[in-house]
């Protein structure tokens, strides 16, 4: 195990964090940095090394994993003024797990590639309780070559692991898993709204509907409505976990992409004005669940 050389993480926020701890479970030393220095001190404490930047996470690490909010962040952190690619170093793997516009995906792996360097596209399904568990789901688009070696990281944090093709097909599949997300999280909170004002109680609503056929993820693992469940964002005043301006970002990343492919998403668009409305409407900090909580004071609808 003491073996295994460092490898870099940024951006340890609400998913990086569980994440990191797993591969340093599995023996890997870790790189750390964060804007957000608090964000590090929970690694500092554990003996991990802190670092002032990207490029000086480049420097001290061939493989680096980073996990951060948007397009934006992505790009500071890999093309910025302390950017990775200021010091990062030939045959350097790199692998961004944030949720991102695939075509910036596909720009920073040409930028990577002229650095002699190898960009992979890995984001990730399972929200916060996966990424704490090692279960996550990580999609990843890139060379079929270095498939195996990024495997063997993301294996660490995700039980499962899958090629989607070349760079940027990562985010494409995430995207289409996240808008489909919105939407069934919308429906069951709609859903879960109307039983209750019909009289019924929540828990047996929610049993009711995982024996039958209205079961989704967010009915059985991640139920919006509080009191139905414990460990999820709704037991605890939406708390953590996936956050409504997150999931708002992710919709217009489907809502771009549907305008250049000319796809119809009727739902998609419908879910994009929704969790827009709501983060504009103070939900913007909380989790993406509590599209429930925005249902139930629309007490005059
Ligand atoms: P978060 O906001 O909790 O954490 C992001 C971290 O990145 C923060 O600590 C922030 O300080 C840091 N950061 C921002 N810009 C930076 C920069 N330029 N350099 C270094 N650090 C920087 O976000 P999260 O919930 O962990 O989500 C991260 C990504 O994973 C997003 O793209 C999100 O869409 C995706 N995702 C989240 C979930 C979830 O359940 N939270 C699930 C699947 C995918």
């Amino acid at each position: 195990m003491a073996s295994k050389t460092p490898v870099g993480f940024i951006g340890l926020g609400n998913m990086g964090n569980p994440m990191a701890k797993n591969l340093m479970k599995h023996g890997y030393p870790l790189i750390i940095y964060d804007v957000f220095p608090d964000a590090c001190k929970e690694f500092q404490d554990a003996g991990e090394q802190v670092v002032s930047s990207p490029a000086d996470v480049a420097e001290k690490a061939d493989r680096i994993i980073t996990m951060l909010p948007t397009s934006i962040n992505a790009i500071e952190a890999y093309s910025g003024a302390n950017g990775i690619l200021k010091k990062v170093k030939k045959g350097s793997l790199l692998i961004d797990s944030s949720t991102i516009d695939p075509a910036v995906s596909k720009e920073l792996a040409k930028e990577v590639e002229k650095m002699g360097a190898v960009f992979m596209d890995a984001p990730v399904s399972g929200g916060v309780g996966a990424a704490r568990s090692g279960n996550l789901t990580f999609m990843v688009g890139g060379v079929e070559d270095e498939f195996a070696a990024a495997q063997e990281l993301l294996g660490c944090m995700g039980s499962n692991v899958v090629y989607c093709g070349a760079v940027g097909t990562g985010q494409a599949a995430k995207i289409c898993n996240n808008m489909l997300l919105a939407i069934s999280m919308i429906g069951t909170a709609e859903a879960m709204n109307l039983g209750i004002r019909l009289g019924l109680d929540p828990k047996l609503l929610a049993k009711i509907l995982n024996m039958s056929s209205g079961r989704c993820w967010s009915s059985d693992t991640y139920n919006p409505v509080p009191g139905v469940m414990d460990g999820v964002p709704s037991a605890n005043n939406y708390q953590g976990g996936f956050g409504a301006t997150l999931m708002a970002k992710d919709l217009g990343l489907a809502q771009d992409s549907a305008t250049s492919t000319k796809s119809p998403i009727l739902l998609g668009s419908q879910a994009h004005q929704i969790y827009r409305m709501m983060c504009a409407k103070g939900y913007s900090k909380k989790d993406f669940s509590s599209v429930f909580q925005f249902l139930r004071e629309e007490e005059s609808f």
